[in-house]
């Protein structure tokens, strides 16, 4: 009892996954151990080199989405699910997930400019911060690119939002949902589009689509975590 006493002093952290502690801050809310069973992606994943799906690297389900290619650190498990869910709560990147972003990011560092997939103004309101602008400010402090939160903007309500569609349900509900708001920013620029987590890529593909057509070079995605 006792002994516990002092480790819960001498460790304030305890890892969300398996109750033990976590040795060091930078790992956040997980212990290095429970980081170590989470699966991040490497070079040697046989996985879609544009939605990051198990399989060939042209998966070809994934032709309809607007951005080039899409980047995630991992699978949206264990440690880094966590890391996902505790940013929705708390506006901190903990220095490990740093790493691991910044090291996904880095084939993705020819982009000119971050922009992070915006919350609605009410939902933000509610909040208090913008998790994908946690992830971009992150990420743009490291790679040392602009980053831009005024540009794209959301503009469809978020009651608008359902649980458990599909690709093309969840296409339906994004269209329409984003704008760009000064299309001369992202004019000419490759975007690097950052959001918490892919999932179907309805999101990122309808905010990809509207930054195209307002004249931006490329898209490309980096997310925390792949669903
Ligand atoms: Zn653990
Ligand atoms: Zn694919």
């Amino acid at each position: 009892m006792f002994g516990d006493a002092l480790l819960a002093l001498a460790y304030p952290q305890v890892c969300v996954i398996c109750g033990r502690s976590v040795e060091q801050r930078r790992f956040g809310v997980a212990c290095e151990s429970c980081w170590k069973e989470t699966r991040i992606f490497t070079d040697e994943d046989e996985i879609c080199l544009k939605c990051e799906s198990t399989g060939p690297p042209a998966c070809g389900r994934c032709e309809v989405l607007a951005f080039t290619a899409a980047r995630a650190v991992g699978v949206y498990k264990d440690a880094l699910r966590e890391s996902a869910l505790m940013l929705k709560r708390r506006a901190n990147v903990p220095r490990h997930v740093e790493q691991l972003l910044v090291a996904a990011a880095k084939p993705l560092s020819l982009s000119t400019r971050v922009v992070p997939v915006p919350l609605h103004p009410k939902r933000l309101k509610t909040r208090g911060f913008n998790q994908a602008s946690i992830v971009a400010e992150t990420v743009s402090k490291a790679l040392e690119l602009a980053l831009d939160e005024v540009s794209l903007v959301r503009v469809s309500s978020p009651e608008k939002y359902r649980a458990g569609l599909d690709v093309k349900g969840r296409r339906d509900t994004v269209a329409g949902a984003f704008e760009v708001s000064h299309p001369r920013l992202v004019t000419g620029e490759d975007i690097l589009l950052v959001d918490d987590v892919f999932t179907t890529g309805a999101t990122v593909s309808a905010c990809a689509e509207v930054l195209l057509a307002a004249g931006a070079k490329s898209v490309f995605v980096l997310t925390l975590a792949r669903a």
